[in-house]
């Protein structure tokens, strides 16, 4: 795993009895390196717990149980353990090391086709199945844990139980996780019943992780929303893998499959194992060979592909319909698409250095902007991002460092969708219904980490999302509507509790939406070094007044010149803004099946006190 190695500043501390050579990996939990065990003179892997977290009791269980349900597996297809201690503050597994790349890069490998990636899938489910006769569940099944053993002939092995549970039914002693870990996982893979509630995630959340898998490695896409089968997004894919698949797929856990084995056996008789093994072993003339066979194969799966899209135009409209409208990918992802070229804007503020607040609007001082993609107009503090043209997804940067632990980062959001034209429904026949008008509060972090909080013109209910490296993914949509048009949305991160909440309104009518997302109190390393927040829009017009930032600081020597205003300023007074009478399509479904945040309508909950506005 060379190719993944990551640069280092900080020496690794020092292990007894093991030399570390080289950092191979970093997660959520800590660090993995390849290392040298002194005593017998091999290679092992040395997982470190990050500092930060080891001194909380809470990460420092999770590793320790990461061990204790490693120790209890012994698998070819599972990462086996050599040892596991501390030294000084330094908690550390040692496991086997895996010498190949993980399936999230083997995905990419064009080797690496439909029969390869079930056998795969294959062998995991046999792993899994193993894991739950012992009575752990994994509960963070994805590609990036599963690593490759190259030496053993390219055979997949299930990596990082640092979310393991372990079965209620199998004795007292195995404790659960709390809803903490939860929003540690990954929000693609992870059973609904998980991301609503750790405890309730039994077996049978892995099985939907498995399925999730095999829709994604079979068609390189997630099964999001009402998903196609996968046979209808990849055509030569075995008609009997739509049942098996979305049968892992089911909501309801009691729908799916009873146990790993029940998945197996369906799985067994729809994969070739023996192309599979003996590929990993060919030589040069047969990799020639086979090389050779699949042009020819390409070539008539070309002209079939023609045959293919013939009768997608004759299916025609109606189909691919039906298809873009259940795509839909979340916005912040889109947001954080590299646009290439920045464009410098400045904007009226103040900026309030001793009480760390920056507003965008009237005031004395110059605000520094970044625009990326869409550009918006922006008059007095007004960042106004018009109606699409070529560009439909558009972010402006606040030029202004994160200081402090909290922040408090709010503006009036106006989201509107752009008025359909005449020939709309002859458009949607064909492209399917538009995708919905989004704004979005953004936190940003480096290497395109984020955490937005996005209200739809279409669905009020808004949405929080992060991605927080490779491990820390996913979204919750809040059960409670906000208003589309003059509503104040503040991102607040709680100092003390290391929370952040999605806030909607102001004052005493401020309420805090769904859960928070806790990231803990070293939340700014989760975003690296420099957090900076922006706004967002996609698709129709957002429209952001009176942006205040609480809690930062801006470097010194910030204030650029202004820029003359050559972007077609609007007058704010034209600006009149209309609530959209667009009929509500038939309710879109979030991102999964059932919108994964418990149901609390009821009441709202009080906004932290030690986030809440003076
Ligand atoms: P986290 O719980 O922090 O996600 P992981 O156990 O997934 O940690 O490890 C992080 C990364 O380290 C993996 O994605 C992988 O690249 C690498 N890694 C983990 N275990 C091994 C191993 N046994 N051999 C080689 N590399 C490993
Ligand atoms: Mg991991």
């Amino acid at each position: 795993m060379m190719d993944t190695a990551i640069s280092r500043k900080v020496e690794p501390p020092a292990i007894p009895g093991y030399e570390l050579k080289q950092l191979v990996g970093k997660g959520g939990m800590g660090e993995v390196h390849m290392a040298t065990q002194l005593s017998l003179q091999r290679t092992v892997a040395v997982k470190l717990l990050k500092h930060e977290l080891a001194k909380d009791d809470q990460f420092i269980g999770r590793f320790e149980k990461e061990g204790a349900a490693l120790a209890t597996l012994r698998h070819p297809q599972i990462v086996s353990i050599v040892d596991r201690g501390k030294t000084g503050d330094t908690y550390y597994l040692v496991m086997e090391f895996v010498d190949g790349p993980s399936l999230r890069e083997k995905m990419r490998d064009p080797d690496f086709d439909t029969n390869r990636a079930l056998v795969t899938m294959l062998l995991v489910a046999r792993a899994i199945d193993y894991a739950h006769g012992r009575g752990v569940i994994h509960r963070d099944l994805k590609p990036e844990n599963i690593l490759f053993d190259e030496q053993a002939g390219g055979i997949p092995k299930v990596t990082d139980f640092g979310l393991a549970g372990l079965d209620e039914s199998h004795g007292p002693a195995h404790r659960h996780l709390t809803q903490t870990h939860v929003s540690m996982g990954t929000a693609s893979y992870m059973a609904p019943e998980q991301s609503v509630d750790a405890k309730s995630a039994g077996p049978r959340a892995d099985l939907y992780s498995l399925g999730v898998m095999l829709y994604e490695t079979l068609t390189g896409e997630l099964p999001i929303g009402q998903f196609d089968p996968p046979s209808t997004r990849k055509p030569d894919l075995d008609k009997r893998l739509d049942g098996i698949i979305s049968r892992c797929l089911k909501p309801n856990p009691d729908d799916r499959y009873p146990t790993a084995a029940a998945l197996i056996a369906d799985l067994e008789r729809v994969v070739q194992v023996s192309s599979f093994l003996s590929k990993s072993k060919e030589t040069p003339p047969q990799r020639l060979l086979r090389r050779a066979q699949e042009i020819g194969r390409r070539v008539g799966r070309t002209a079939s592909i023609v045959v293919v899209m013939l009768a997608l135009i004759i299916i025609g409209a109606v189909f691919l319909r039906s298809r873009s409208d259940s795509k839909r990918v979340l916005a912040g992802v889109e947001l954080m698409t590299d646009f290439g070229a920045k464009f410098p804007l400045t904007s009226p503020g103040r900026v309030d250095k001793p009480t760390r607040e920056v507003t965008i609007g009237e005031g004395p001082d110059t605000v520094g902007l970044m625009a990326l993609g869409r550009k918006p107009v922006i008059d007095r503090g007004v960042i106004d991002f018009g109606e699409v043209d070529d560009e439909a997804t558009g972010r402006v940067v606040i030029d202004a460092e994160v200081m402090g632990s909290g922040v408090d980062f709010s503006a009036v959001v106006d989201t509107q969708e752009t008025p359909a034209g005449r020939l709309e429904p002859l458009w949607e026949l064909f492209r399917g219904r538009r995708p919905d008008a989004r704004s979005a509060l953004m936190l940003l972090g480096e290497h395109g980490r984020y955490v937005a909080l996005v209200v739809s013109g279409g669905d009020t209910e808004p949405t929080l999302e992060w991605a927080l490296g490779p491990d820390k993914r996913g979204f919750m949509q809040a059960p409670l509507p906000v208003k589309r048009v003059g509503q104040r949305l503040a991102l607040r991160m709680d100092p003390e509790t290391g929370e952040l909440f999605a806030v909607a309104g102001e004052g005493r009518d401020a309420r805090v939406l769904g859960d928070g997302l806790w990231l803990g109190p070293y939340w700014r390393q989760l975003l690296g070094d420099s957090p900076r927040l922006a706004v967002g829009c996609l698709e129709g017009r957002c429209v952001f007044h009176q942006v205040l930032v609480h809690g930062l600081e801006l470097p010194t020597g910030l204030s650029a010149p202004p820029l003359p205003r050559t972007d077609g300023l609007q007058d704010p007074d034209q600006a009149e803004l209309k609530v959209p009478k667009k009929p509500v399509p038939g309710k879109q479904v979030a991102v999964k099946p059932p919108a994964p945040k418990p149901v609390q309508k009821v009441a709202p909950k009080p906004v932290p006190k030690s986030t809440r506005r003076r």
